[in-house]
């Protein structure tokens, strides 16, 4: 659907103000119950998810246009879809689906965000949204007696993705996974210098055909290697692998899985034993592309009708995604299995957590945005008596480190990897 596709949802925001916050009944602490980053951080109206609707009506009624203000109000947004889901607690609107499109118009009109041109320019030239060489894609693995799937076979794709090839503070971490999946008897191998972006996170900022050409490229560059399962760390590939993928019509054809899930299902039949202690009190942070966004996507093909001058009739009914098929418990199940660590839960889990900071081409264009929303969820952790916040993403990691380098915080951030390292 275009933005203009929208026009029911902009008339009937009732700005009930619910896409601000997590639900009522999740509300335990005060101090963390906003939902939206955006909103809280700026407190203008117009930065909430029912902002965007009177915006992108205004602009609907030509009574504003897309000027620097109204690209940065769209812009100081991670996209990570807690306003959507806030919002279908109340009413069945789509806020996120709008924003994405407002974006993906303002690319098509070259309405663009200096930091992420610079960030798109380097994609189109090497392939990864790192802004560095296509030829260091593979430093990470280095030394690592892997496959190389570009030239023998196997069952197995590691994908790294992005910014764990890129990020040298993470590459432990994408070793590390890669070496369970080795020590639990997996055949798995990596595609080396020619694994590619996965189109995800260009999509986000508005760059749609980027989407379309990397699902393209990954779908035959997999059936070239005849792997039948593809598995990847981070949370923003597993998204676009398995949900935007299926939303442009490109659906990947082989088993898609996030590595906690892997991992988890190992651990489950045994072939990955833990057996060391890790005498740590942790507590574990939804990255938003694996919970509420990556709850598989859900195609409607109908008509929408307005009846009575209010109702919004959906024939054949609508179903609509609420955040709950997310990816919530195989990184639980994980950690209530490792021996000695004691696992306490925040306050926002599950499909109303707080985002890490980094979605949306934030953490590109507006860092200190993406170290403040940050920090919020340390917070969180200490509140909730945690030593250490883990999570399953190396955006997430990333800002919270960037979080914590800026605040002083002292909660320890791990990689589900990390912990599962000291525990075997
Ligand atoms: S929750 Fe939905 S209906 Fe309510 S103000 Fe936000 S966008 Fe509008
Ligand atoms: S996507 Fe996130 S930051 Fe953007 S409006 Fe929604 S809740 Fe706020």
């Amino acid at each position: 659907m275009a933005w203009q596709d929208y026009v029911h949802d902009m008339q009937r925001c009732t700005r009930c103000s619910y896409c601000k916050w997590i639900p009522y009944r999740y509300m335990q602490n005060t101090d963390f119950i906003q939902g939206c980053p955006s909103i809280s951080r700026y407190l203008w109206h117009a930065y909430s998810a029912s902002g965007k609707f009177n915006m992108a009506y205004s602009l609907l009624q030509e009574r504003i246009e897309i000027d620097e203000s109204f690209l940065e109000v769209l812009y100081k947004c991670q996209m990570d879809g807690s306003c959507d889901i806030s919002c279908k607690v109340q009413q069945d609107l789509e806020p996120l689906q709008l924003m994405q499109e407002l974006r993906i118009k303002c690319v098509e009109e070259g309405q663009l965000v200096p930091a992420h041109m610079m960030v798109i320019e380097g994609l189109r030239k090497e392939d990864n949204m790192m802004q560095s060489k296509k030829t260091d894609r593979a430093r990470w693995a280095e030394g690592l007696n892997v496959k190389n799937l570009t030239e023998e076979k196997g069952e197995v794709v590691f994908h790294a993705g992005c910014r764990y090839s890129f990020d040298q503070e993470l590459w432990p971490i994408a070793r590390g996974g890669l070496e369970l999946l080795q020590k639990a008897g997996v055949d798995v191998g990596i595609m080396g210098i020619d694994e590619a972006c996965c189109g995800g996170r260009a999509y986000e900022l508005g760059y749609a055909g980027e989407l379309t050409k990397y699902a393209e490229h990954q779908m035959e560059a997999f059936r070239t290697a005849g792997v039948k399962t593809l598995v990847t760390p981070c949370a923003d590939c597993y998204a676009a692998f398995s949900v935007l993928y299926d939303k442009i019509g490109k659906k990947m054809g082989i088993e898609v899985l996030h590595l906690v899930q892997y991992l988890d299902r190992l651990i489950k039949t045994g072939q990955l034993k833990l057996t060391k202690k890790v005498p740590l009190t942790v507590t574990y942070h939804d990255p938003c592309h694996l919970g509420r966004l990556g709850e598989p996507w859900v195609h409607w093909q109908g008509k929408e009708t307005k009846v009575m001058g209010q109702m919004i009739v959906h024939d054949p009914p609508k179903k609509f995604r609420r955040g709950a098929g997310g990816i919530y418990e195989p990184p639980r199940d994980i950690l209530k299995s490792i021996p000695g660590l004691n696992f306490v839960e925040m306050y926002r889990i599950r499909e109303y957590a707080w985002c890490c900071g980094a979605g949306g081409g934030v953490i590109d264009a507006y860092p200190d945005f993406a170290a403040w929303t940050g920090n919020e969820r340390l917070k969180e952790a200490g509140a909730v008596g945690a030593e250490a916040i883990i999570s399953a993403c190396g955006w997430c990691k990333r800002s919270f480190l960037d979080a914590a380098a800026e605040s002083g915080d002292k909660t320890k951030v791990y990689d589900i990897v990390e912990l599962l390292q000291m525990a075997v």
